[in-house]
């Protein structure tokens, strides 16, 4: 079960979180109770394959609702690629977390989400069309689009914000087709944030359609998560406890599905996070107060994010206690000039190529090991450098290689729309 952090009364079943998104009093959505895994499973860690790890660690959130069956099968589709762990450096690992379809970690989330409601889906009557709203600074749109593409009774409405996302996110975005729409907001990422946000308290479009959110802030996105910091572990197999992470975060759902599995028992020494010059959590790691800011446009675009909605749930792991929190996550913010000397730097010395996302968490993860020489770090490597070309060519001197699926996507013609305020998505929304 689920209760809705500002109201512990309102608690709600994993389907009803799921198709809820956010609760009704806008906040977010958490699991009740977040219990330890048995010493069984620790024991039969190393011998079990991906799929029964993710299987049992996944399946209290599901209880009941989805059959044992069903979720390992939900589970074999969602995480049917690699999760490489890739020595760097001396104790210093990449997680690649981009080998799923759309390049980039949140496949995962997508996919699990796209999975369940269709599950829901097959198994009830629906009488209106599910609309799955998201807004994206780049990576979501992307990522479930390709998860709902073709999914029958659903159809999928992506906001991006105009000349924010790459080229090659966009055409991920707008040239799919079938049952997803593309619009194109005037404004940042946070706005298309808010105006998606705003459709969800609306009642003439409530009445009209099932609305449904794909943002980290679904608990079907963000939960799943959780694996890769198990399949980290898993992969490194070590005894070792004393490893800490290091997460490009935007909306931090990343970082705080890491805090999950932590809280499940799997032996985390730190975490670290970092952001862009948004460094509304950099700063209240400081100071202890949260200030949400205005966005700023950087080259990590999919961590744009001036007020990360996700952060409500960490402080709730923590149990709103900042001196808590502070032992446990370190954050760190990079300028876009130092996150290109980085992949510059890397590049150079090991022809290791880094997109910027991962490269701001490896420059945390070098800044945090400097000074704490004894542990092992893994950065979560969370898009592939192709996605972000320009920046990438630019850093490093080089032309990339483009593979060919690129080349072809780059090929397809663009349908998108253009968005101007809440009033134009609202009519767009009522048209359908
Ligand atoms: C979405 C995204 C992030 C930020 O993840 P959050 O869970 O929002 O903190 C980082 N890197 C890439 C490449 C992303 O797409």
């Amino acid at each position: 079960m689920y209760l809705s952090l500002g109201n512990s009364k309102d608690i709600v079943s994993f389907k009803k979180a799921l198709f809820t998104g956010l609760a009704p009093d806008k906040t977010l959505y958490f699991p009740v109770q977040i219990d330890k895994l048995s010493n069984d499973f620790w024991k039969n860690l190393k011998k079990m394959n991906t799929f029964s790890l993710a299987y049992e660690v996944l399946k209290n959130y599901t209880k009941n609702e989805i059959p044992k069956e069903r979720l390992f099968k939900i589970i074999k589709n969602t995480i049917d690629f690699d999760f490489p762990t890739v020595l760097i450096e001396k104790n210093l690992y990449s997680l690649e977390l981009f080998h799923g379809p759309t390049m980039a970690f949140k496949d995962v989330g997508a996919k699990f989400m796209s999975g369940c409601m269709n599950y829901f889906i097959e198994t009830e009557n629906l009488k209106r069309k599910i609309t799955v709203l998201v807004a994206t600074s780049g990576d979501t749109g992307g990522a479930v689009a390709n998860g709902f593409l073709g999914v029958d009774g659903v159809d999928v409405v992506i906001l991006y914000p105009k000349g924010r996302v790459s080229e090659i996110q966009e055409s991920q975005l707008t040239t799919l087709g079938k049952n997803v729409s593309a619009l194109e907001i005037d404004g940042y990422f946070d706005e298309c944030q808010e105006m998606v946000k705003k459709s969800f308290l609306d009642s003439d479009l409530n009445k009209k359609l099932l609305l449904t959110s794909a943002n980290s802030i679904n608990i079907a996105r963000w939960i799943p998560q959780m694996l890769y910091y198990f399949i980290a572990y898993k992969n490194l197999n070590t005894e070792n406890l004393k490893v800490v992470f290091s997460v490009p975060s935007g909306n931090f759902g990343n970082l705080c599905a890491g805090m999950l599995a932590k809280k499940m028992g799997l032996p985390v020494s730190h975490f670290i996070a970092t952001t862009n010059e948004n460094d509304t959590v950099p700063k209240f790691m400081k100071t202890g107060k949260y200030k949400k800011q205005k966005t700023i446009s950087t080259i990590t675009n999919a961590m744009d994010v001036g007020d990360p909605s996700n952060f409500v749930r960490i402080l709730n792991l923590y149990d709103n206690k900042f001196d808590k929190l502070k032992k446990e996550l370190t954050a760190y913010k990079f300028t876009d000039k130092e996150t290109i000397s980085g992949i510059q730097k890397l590049y150079h010395k090991s022809k290791y190529l880094l997109d910027p996302h991962g490269a701001t968490a490896y420059l945390g993860l070098k800044k945090y090991l400097a000074n704490n020489p004894n542990k092992i770090g893994i950065f979560l490597e969370t898009a592939h450098p192709i996605k972000f070309l320009d920046t990438v060519e630019n850093s490093i001197n080089e032309k990339i290689k483009i593979p060919k699926h690129i080349l072809k996507l780059k090929k397809k013609k663009k349908n998108k729309i253009g968005i101007k305020n809440y009033e134009q998505l609202k009519s767009f929304l009522l048209s359908r």
